[in-house]
């Protein structure tokens, strides 16, 4: 499944943090401060490496909140204040509007990316997806919480209560791999629609394709066999800015081979709201496919057993030199 998180459509910021941190790279990072210029911004151009594959992804949109309108003038100056804040786009704005419906109009699925603080803040979730559906016009199924933060089973609670039919925030950018199993997960039970697909990768946490194209790429083709053998449900997670050559190079290179090899290998490739509606995983009744029926079976006694552990918080502290 291949998803990305719309964090950062606009380099802003990040122009003169990359120009102070890469004193190799000032000179480019300054030159991407020109007006007109906006190596972020990867929509038509993620809709074009796709459809050349004839694959569609899932995009999560993030409505986050104003550094200076909505967060405490304490944090106005703080590194986290700017990481997580200043980069803030609004997703309604026309120039980002166009581009959701584009992509929602040629079958890719939009989705929603809670904002950092909206994992335990229901309110904040439901304000956020909302403004999101008004976008597209009509409700998304499912989403990824920005920099995975997660309460288990509290966040899937609030999701599920909004109407939502699955997440993808469980799991690292630390560290690629099937984590938590090769099937997909039910918290709330197999008699329940709702399912949470684990992050096998995220861009981040596999070697920097830039430098060792080779190492990256034999770390993801072994989880990718990983997957066949196991009959796993594998997802993917590039940002939407890592697809830009100049920035980071080798990315869009390896996305592109990573669906290229999952076809090869016969794999059903997509978005995961697709896949939700393909394999019936609302209908539990009837799950469709036999490794999603033994994958959901093995997910949702181990969540079970989790939950009986009590919650859990994965939250994960900014960095400044990432956003997530
Ligand atoms: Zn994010």
């Amino acid at each position: 499944m291949l998803t990305h998180d719309i964090d950062r459509p606009y380099k802003t910021y990040q122009s003169i943090y990359y120009a102070l941190t890469q004193p190799d790279r000032r000179a480019y990072h300054l030159s991407t401060l020109r007006p007109g210029v906006n190596p972020y911004w990867r929509f038509e151009d993620l809709m074009a490496l796709e459809d050349d594959l004839g694959v569609r992804s899932a995009c999560y949109v993030l409505d986050e909140q104003r550094l200076f309108r909505d967060r405490p003038v304490t944090e106005w100056l703080t590194m986290e204040g700017w990481q997580l804040f200043a980069g803030r786009y609004d997703p309604t704005d026309p120039e980002v509007r166009d581009a959701l419906r584009a992509l929602d109009d040629g079958g890719w699925e939009i989705g929603l990316h809670g904002s950092y603080e909206s994992f335990d803040d229901p309110e904040r979730l439901a304000s956020e997806k909302e403004t999101v559906e008004s976008i597209v016009g009509h409700p998304v199924t499912g989403g990824r919480q920005h920099y995975l933060n997660l309460v288990t089973p509290d966040t899937w609670e609030h999701q599920r209560a909004l109407g939502l039919r699955y997440d993808c925030s469980l799991g690292t950018s630390a560290e690629p791999g099937f984590h938590h199993g090769h099937g997909i997960r039910r918290p709330f039970g197999a008699d329940d629609g709702f399912v949470v697909f684990p992050l096998t990768i995220m861009e981040q946490s596999i070697p920097d394709p830039g430098a060792e194209f080779d190492a990256a790429w034999a770390t993801c083709e072994d989880l990718l066999r990983e997957a066949r053998e196991e009959g796993a449900v594998m997802s993917v997670l590039w940002h939407l800015r890592h697809l830009a050559p100049a920035e980071f190079p080798g990315h869009r290179r390896i996305y592109r081979k990573l669906i290229r090899r999952a076809q090869e290998l016969g794999a059903w490739v997509g978005s995961p709201g697709a896949f939700y509606e393909e394999m019936d995983l609302g209908d539990t009744g009837n799950s469709a496919g036999a490794s999603t029926d033994r994958s959901a079976t093995d997910g949702s006694a181990a969540e079970r057993s989790d939950a009986t552990r009590g919650r859990t918080t994965h939250r994960t502290a900014p960095d400044p030199s990432e956003d997530r």
